[in-house]
């Protein structure tokens, strides 16, 4: 049985009385006002507004000022219950509608909605989508529809749900029904994915403004990642909630050991998981203070953790979109957090292979790589981090922010146009087809068996870059690949080719600036960088004894939180 009444909204239930009444705020953020009115009064809107911003209540209050029950859809059952538990310690008659209610739980839910007991029904599309469901809703008095993480309806980005594309029957279905479509994800495609497939009768579309205000932006290159990690928590981070997106599931599973290790609270997260032992460490993660999470990108859309204070990137994520999308989860509260990121010249290379073995169409394809390029631009870039983030989202920002990495340490430029045109040339005459090591070696002029049984020792580029030391030739080779002057070569061996884009740099009519690497401060090994994990010390002792406790306390079955398979290999 529900035990909340609808929220009686007869007579004087302003969208602000409700803002206080209910969530208990005295003034509506940015757009919401508008995004409010819209919906009440019965038209369709599309909300695009960064992750935090306040998308929730853009559905929320008009359900409780229009009569009839608000039905919300959203990809993730988790998300579903926490929003639905909040609402109902708040007196709002909120429900989920989904799989996991057993077959009484589930009448009692059809039935306060037929009886128009509820304010909110919280419903995953495949759930929504099925008749009977779509039948009994016809009968029933409908205030709206709110579709989050509308973005799900792209075929072209990483959430992409199937099921999304069929919402668009609800316009004929239920005509006379508002509906309202939100998402933090703005470029244009996804934008006018979403208005053709989820609004084509017309809406008012809301953008707010994506910068966050509050993240500190810092980019910096991989020198011991893991060491570096584990100098930012320790020196800025103790006993601070964050996430650590990584590459691969089995390179969370060694960063979360790895820190444990080392005295943190650190758990993985990736889909290879069980399902009870993803819900666990998000459990963990949202209900104490100072929990670390590893994971793939398998973890975040829609965890409402408002007191993320850094989300670290220790793996180049495959786009922009992605970055921030991901970087976005953190500092929810408006408080300041970091955005910190490691990369390398080898994740490039890595990324664009994946990308060049990737089987998907032509034009995404082509839209992956474009992606990639707005991130390494992002990465290489010399000035203040937010134009070139927020442009991407179609926002203009001045600059000069004062709290990310360059502005803060404005990096040194030097004009590399001649080391630039020596690298290619290095590249063109080795024929194409090896990696940044073979072509330094080459261009510093360091003679080994290996360069004399290729010949390479009698090129006319052997030994014309002796002039640089070998740091700055990485530095050199990594920005020609960031901007699109080298690529890998497509059969992934690792070799770099010379890309259409390096021509009239060739030719000596474009000049190219790159940034000088400040190299990073290398500590000598200490105990706590130690990387391999040794199954007999007692660190690795107390991290067992660790586990099983925590799952006696927790009653569950001892689940490891690291899965010792991947551990001994
Ligand atoms: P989004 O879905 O856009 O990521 P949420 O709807 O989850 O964001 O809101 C993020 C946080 O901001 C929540 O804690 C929410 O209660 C809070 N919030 C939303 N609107 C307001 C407001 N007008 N005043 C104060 N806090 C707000
Ligand atoms: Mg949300
Ligand atoms: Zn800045």
């Amino acid at each position: 049985m529900n035990q909340t009444a609808p929220v009686d909204t007869a007579g004087s239930a302003s969208p602000e009385a409700l803002l206080a009444r209910i969530f208990g705020y005295n003034a509506f953020r940015g757009r919401q006002r508008e995004i409010i009115e819209t919906v009440v009064d019965g038209d369709n809107a599309l909300v695009l507004m960064p992750t935090g911003g306040g998308k929730s209540l853009c559905y929320q209050i008009p359900a409780l000022v229009r009569s009839g029950t608000g039905i919300v859809i959203s990809p993730l059952i988790a998300l579903m219950r926490d929003q639905v538990e909040a609402l109902k310690a708040n007196g709002v008659a909120a429900a989920v509608l989904n799989s996991s209610l057993d077959a009484q739980a589930r009448r009692q839910v059809e039935r306060d909605l037929r009886d128009g007991n509820l304010d909110l029904l919280y419903v995953a599309p495949e759930g929504l989508l099925r008749e009977p469901v779509l039948a009994m809703l016809e009968g029933c008095r409908l205030a709206l529809f709110a579709i989050d993480e509308a973005h799900c309806v792209s075929q072209w980005g990483h959430d992409f749900r199937p099921e999304y594309l069929q919402l668009g029957l609800l316009r004929e279905r239920f005509p006379k029904v508002p509906r309202i479509a939100l998402t933090a994800t703005a470029d244009e495609r996804t934008r006018a994915e979403i208005s053709r497939h989820l609004l084509a009768d017309g809406g008012r579309t809301f953008i707010d403004s994506f910068d966050r205000a509050n993240l500190r932006y810092r980019v910096g290159l991989k020198d011991n990642a893991r060491a570096q990690l584990l100098r930012f928590i320790q020196n800025e981070h103790r006993g601070h909630s964050g996430i650590v997106y990584c590459f691969s599931r089995k390179r969370t599973e060694q960063i979360a050991a790895f820190l444990y290790q080392n005295g943190l609270t650190a758990l993985p997260y990736h889909a290879g998981l069980s399902a009870d032992e993803r819900q666990a460490h998000q459990d963990r993660f949202i209900g104490e203070d100072g929990v670390i999470i590893c994971a793939t990108i398998a973890f975040g859309m829609g965890i409402d953790k408002p007191d993320v204070r850094f989300v670290a990137h220790l793996d180049l994520p495959r786009s922009i979109e992605a970055y921030y999308q991901e970087t976005g989860r953190a500092g929810r509260d408006g408080l300041p957090a970091d955005a910190w990121m490691v990369y390398s010249l080898a994740d490039i290379v890595q990324i664009r292979q994946m990308q060049a073995n990737s089987s998907a169409p032509e034009a995404q394809q082509r839209l992956e790589r474009e992606r990639l390029e707005a991130l390494l631009a992002y990465c290489e870039h010399a000035g203040c981090r937010r134009p070139p983030l927020l442009s991407y989202f179609e926002e203009d920002h001045p600059g000069n922010c004062g709290r990310c990495d360059n502005c803060l340490n404005p990096p040194e430029t030097w004009d590399a146009t001649e080391a630039a045109r020596k690298a290619l040339s290095c590249v063109y005459r080795t024929g194409q087809r090896f990696g940044a090591g073979h072509v330094i070696d080459v261009l510093l002029g360091n003679a080994s068996d290996r360069i004399a049984s290729l010949g390479h020792d009698r090129l006319s580029t052997f030994g014309i870059g002796s002039d640089l030391d070998r740091k700055t030739w990485q530095s050199v080779l990594r920005q020609l690949l960031a901007l699109g002057h080298l690529q890998p070569d497509p059969a992934g061996h690792g070799g770099l080719q010379l890309s259409e884009r390096c021509r009239p740099l060739l030719r000596g009519e474009q000049q190219v600036q790159l940034r000088r690497d400040t190299v990073p401060v290398r500590r000598t090994r200490a105990a706590g960088s130690r990387v391999e994990i040794d199954t007999n010390s007692p660190a690795w002792e107390a991290l067992r004894q660790w586990r099983l406790e925590t799952a006696r306390e927790q009653g569950v079955p001892p689940y490891v939180i690291f899965h010792d398979a991947t551990l001994a290999a």
